[in-house]
């Protein structure tokens, strides 16, 4: 047969999973236990912990979308990381790239406190650079691309390339780009990471994350650990997800459409310093002229809510150096572009002319306001 697409997978996730009732949309198995016919015998579930049919759809369809052999939907993004992370030990090294998520930033940071794995960041320009960051002990390179907030993209099969060179497994955060904009593992990465409650899911209504791994031997070692830990997704987060997985592919295309405009419109206004928008996707980052913009601009906005997250249908506006960035010191983040002039944006599904409308109202009302520009 031929394979089938990936908009195909989506839309079909859970249908043809219960052939008793024959329902089309995939039951929620909320039963923690099951029923075992005789000593060694199962239905392949025990306990929900290990293995939950509601939540095996989902990772079915997540591995498939990401080109990987194996899947783990677990509570958050953020418990995703950790799990992967389960894979070092004390006098580990990681390498990472310093414009990455603020939480993950700060895992981090406690991770070296407490249990003395070390990490070092890399400015995302030069792979010489990367190169003097080598360590015997280092092992594994972390990433994100596009970089979050500044929105530069990485080379994936150059960093793979060095990342097999060194012996490094290379681990993506892939949120911001979803499978359908970038599939890491096919450029040759091992990890991929999802905070699935951005893109994903896409509704601004379910926490959840999400581990996709290439080779059969980390799954497995994901697989005992994920058991034994138990940050698994809950049933009802599972569907949830699904639900907004069967859309992924149309409120992507509707994402990028709308954020291309608005990047368009924002490039040609005057109270715009500069546009950070690697053209593709649904987010947009840009420095406003003068910092004391921003206050204004935000309670004048009537279409993007301010607020801290990302890629649900709802455009949003954040202000990353007290939101999504305030774990990084000042210091450190004006030292790489991160200032406080920068705002992001999260372009939603609405009418894009609404929310060009909505921004053109916003500058305006500020310039007079404060009486810059
Ligand atoms: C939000 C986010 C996370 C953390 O995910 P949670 O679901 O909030 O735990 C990790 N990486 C990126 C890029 C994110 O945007």
């Amino acid at each position: 047969m031929v394979r089938l697409k990936r908009e195909t997978i989506v839309a079909q996730i859970g249908n043809k999973k219960c052939e008793k009732t024959g329902a089309v949309n995939m039951p929620i198995y909320l039963s923690t236990a099951y029923r075992h016919e005789d000593i060694g015998r199962s239905t392949g579930f025990d306990y929900t912990r290990t293995g939950n049919p509601t939540r095996d759809a989902l990772q079915e369809a997540l591995a498939v979308l990401e080109d990987g052999y194996q899947a783990f939907a677990t509570s958050s993004g953020m418990s995703a990381i950790q799990l992967v992370f389960e894979k070092f030990q004390t006098g580990d090294h990681i390498i990472s790239i310093q414009d990455i998520y603020g939480g993950s930033f700060r895992l981090f940071q406690q991770m070296e406190a407490k249990y003395q794995i070390a990490f070092s960041y890399w400015d995302g320009n030069v792979i010489d650079d990367l190169t003097e960051l080598i360590r015997p002990e280092s092992k594994a390179l972390f990433i994100e691309t596009p970089s979050n907030p500044l929105m530069r993209e990485l080379n994936l099969a150059e960093l793979a390339q060095f990342a097999k060179e060194h012996r490094l497994l290379f681990i993506v955060d892939n949120t911001f780009y979803t499978p359908v904009f970038q599939r890491p593992l096919a450029q040759g990465a091992d990890i991929v990471i999802h905070s699935a409650t951005k893109y994903l899911g896409g509704h601004n209504d379910v926490l959840a994350g999400a581990v996709i791994v290439k080779d059969p031997s980390l799954a497995a070692f994901y697989e005992e650990t994920l058991n034994a830990i138990g940050c698994v997704l809950a049933p009802f987060d599972c569907w949830l997800l699904i639900r907004g997985l069967k859309t992924l592919y149309l409120r992507m295309k509707q994402h990028q459409e709308n954020a291309q405009a608005v990047a368009a419109f924002l490039e040609g206004h005057p109270l715009v310093q500069q546009v950070l928008y690697p053209g593709k996707g649904g987010m947009i980052s840009f420095y406003i002229q003068d910092e004391r913009l921003v206050s204004p601009l935000l309670r004048t906005l009537k279409l993007f809510t301010f607020a801290e997250s990302l890629g649900g249908v709802e455009s949003l506006i954040t202000y990353p150096a007290t939101q999504t960035h305030a774990d990084i010191p000042k210091k450190v983040r004006d030292s790489y572009g991160l200032t406080n002039q920068l705002v992001r944006l999260s372009v939603g599904i609405e009418a894009k002319q609404d929310l060009i409308n909505d921004l053109s109202q916003g500058f305006s009302k500020v310039e007079a306001e404060v009486g810059i520009g």
